[in-house]
């Protein structure tokens, strides 16, 4: 409806691919001129009357000839033709499941747009289906943004016009959903990232290249710090890696070969030449790493290990470079230089079990140490098809994951041949404030780079064994999850995770060095602290500890001082007066220490 709407308004637009996304769908047209705002209004109005006459869907099938035939004028809808329907590029990577939208049923299929009282034909457009019967059951949609997109997402190819649109059972639902929108860009990182002083992504750095700034960098090193006091409790060993290495640990991996794509292209180094500048010995290549997997092994390899050792778990904040397309860089939560919480276990499969199932508890036990208490869990199990070790270790390996998943007792789906072709991996999809799914931990079993790294480990009775493999990301990156996290808590973090946790508010400039002795009492103990001792009125300085989101302002005037008290005030509006100065400190400290979510 949306591309038939373009084309009466503005004929002879080409078509480009329409798919459905989640929550609503796209267009893409070949346009002169980008749409604006009111191009939007008018194609939406077009839209509603499409949906009063209540054209009638009909579907045909057709061939690639009558198709190409009748779509002469569809320059792109003839090349997804030919690519769709020729057999060899069918299944290449080439192929993204939003083209397959157009064509990718069994059949080709083109649904008509009918006029249901002459049963003229208004429009058509190639699809695989299915559709509704007629536009009449379209209760509420609207069109939310226009952007640009390369046709097939490669930016050798012509720029083509996006309108995005999104389309509910009923106007109460399109409401509800059109007003998390507005929450949601409310809430965006990068948005809320500027607003609160904590990064920023400067030009001169590169995109998807981040700098903490000090209100940001605090609350990363407090995510950080909790984050390793639990791993150190949880029986975890700490190692560092370097940010590059040369090509031969990544051939070795595995990396050059499936993820070269992903990776910072080589530094040549190392190069030696004679007296007559020839080359005696070629230059090497270093990459930058996409990933610190291959360090932890060679760690594991350094030297002969033990049963008795296993399970050997090596954590690390490791910063990973990984080259992401420009058109999927997104603030913190797509970069291309991010810091894992990194971790791989390595262990007997006798231990595989517990192992998972500790692990997928803590996992869990951690997110929601952070705020965060609505989860699902998904398996993702083998593709036949594709992938290495053998029946008995998948089953074994999907049986763990399977049996530590359930007894979580969250809501669980399966991913059935999703897993990669290496092992069967449980991941946890965490939602936000909002309602929104966030892929966060996973929990990957990994039969092959053991085999690659040739890891062994001596056995009990005396036999050499490969040990498993378990790859971890708790937060996924440290920068995404701090993305997550900003969004969720709508940039309000918990008292003990917040930049600033206290502001004292002198009423006038007297009640000042009261204030200080307070602020400098709770500094001692710890809790960041600040006097605003400025020039504004107090209405003001409330104002704006409330815009910077500290969580408790400490208010003080004439009758407060002389009787050792303060307001106590929450950044929600609320106060509580005449609050004892030990019993106000012990407010601040107790939020803290039980990370309480105010
Ligand atoms: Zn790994």
């Amino acid at each position: 409806m949306l591309a038939q709407a373009v084309q009466d308004l503005f004929p002879g637009t080409a078509l480009g691919i329409g798919p459905p996304i989640e929550n609503g769908f796209y267009y893409d047209f070949a346009v002169e001129t980008p749409f604006t705002p009111e191009d939007l209004k008018r194609i939406e109005k077009r839209m509603k009357e499409i949906i009063k006459q209540g054209q009638r869907f009909e579907r045909r099938v057709t061939t690639p000839t009558e198709a190409k035939a009748e779509l002469a004028k569809e320059p792109f809808k003839l090349e997804l033709i030919d690519v769709l329907t020729n057999a060899a590029v069918k299944t290449s990577s080439e192929i993204t499941t939003d083209m397959a939208a157009d064509i990718g049923g069994e059949e080709l299929t083109i649904y008509d747009n009918v006029d249901p009282r002459t049963g003229e034909r208004k429009w058509g457009d190639l699809c695989r289906g299915p559709h509704v019967e007629t536009t009449k059951e379209i209760p509420a949609f609207a069109l939310t943004r226009i952007a640009a997109a390369y046709w097939r997402g490669n930016e050798k190819n012509p720029q083509l016009q996006r309108i995005y649109g999104t389309a509910w059972e009923s106007q109460e639902k399109l409401d509800e959903y059109l007003h998390l929108l507005v929450e949601a860009e409310k809430r965006d990182h990068r948005k809320l990232g500027a607003e609160l002083d904590l990064f920023s992504f400067p030009e001169e750095i590169g995109s998807g290249l981040a700098v903490f700034h000090p209100k940001g960098g605090v609350v990363r090193k407090l995510m950080e710090d909790y984050s390793r006091e639990r791993h150190e409790q949880a029986g975890y060993e700490f190692v560092y890696s370097p940010h590059v290495a040369k090509s031969r640990l990544f051939e070795t991996s595995g990396h050059l070969q499936w993820f070269a794509d992903g990776m910072y292209p080589p530094m040549q180094l190392d190069i030696e030449r004679d007296a007559d500048g020839e080359t005696k010995r070629p230059a090497q290549d270093y990459y930058l790493k996409p990933m610190n997997c291959p360090f932890h092994t060679l760690i594991f390899r350094a030297k002969g290990r033990s049963y008795r050792e296993l399970p050997l778990r090596l954590f690390e904040f490791g910063t990973v470079y990984r080259y992401e397309k420009s058109g999927v860089v997104h603030g913190l939560t797509r970069a291309r230089g991010f810091t894992q919480d990194d971790a791989h276990i390595f262990c007997t499969p006798e231990q595989m079990p517990a192992e998972l199932d500790s692990l997928l508890t803590f996992v869990l036990d951690l997110l929601r140490d952070y705020g965060l208490s609505d989860f699902y869990l998904e398996i993702s199990t083998r593709d036949p098809s594709k992938s290495m070790g053998t029946d008995q270790e998948w089953a074994q390996a999907t049986a763990a994951l399977q049996y530590a998943a359930e007894k979580q007792n969250l809501p669980l789906t399966l991913d059935e041949g999703g897993a990669a072709f290496y092992g069967p991996k449980i991941s946890v999809q965490a939602k936000d404030a909002l309602g929104r799914s966030w892929q966060l931990s996973t929990i990957q079993v990994d039969f092959q780079l053991p085999q690659r790294f040739d890891l062994e480990y001596q056995d009990s009775d005396g036999t050499r064994k490969r040990p498993i493999m378990i790859h971890r990301a708790l937060f996924g990156s440290m920068e995404r999850f701090f993305a997550v996290l900003l969004e969720h808590y709508a940039g309000a973090f918990p008292p003990w995770l917040a930049p600033v946790q206290v502001v004292a508010i002198p009423v006038s400039k007297e009640h000042t060095p009261y204030l200080e002795d307070i602020v400098g009492r709770l500094r001692t103990q710890g809790v960041r602290a600040e006097i605003d001792d400025g020039d504004d009125r107090m209405q003001k300085k409330i104002r704006n500890a409330q815009t910077r989101k500290v969580p408790f302002m400490l208010i003080a005037g004439e009758q407060d001082a002389s009787a050792g008290r303060v307001s106590f005030r929450y950044r929600d509006g609320t106060q509580d007066n005449g609050i004892a100065i030990d019993d106000a400190v012990e407010r601040v400290l107790d939020a803290i220490r039980t990370r309480t979510q105010v």
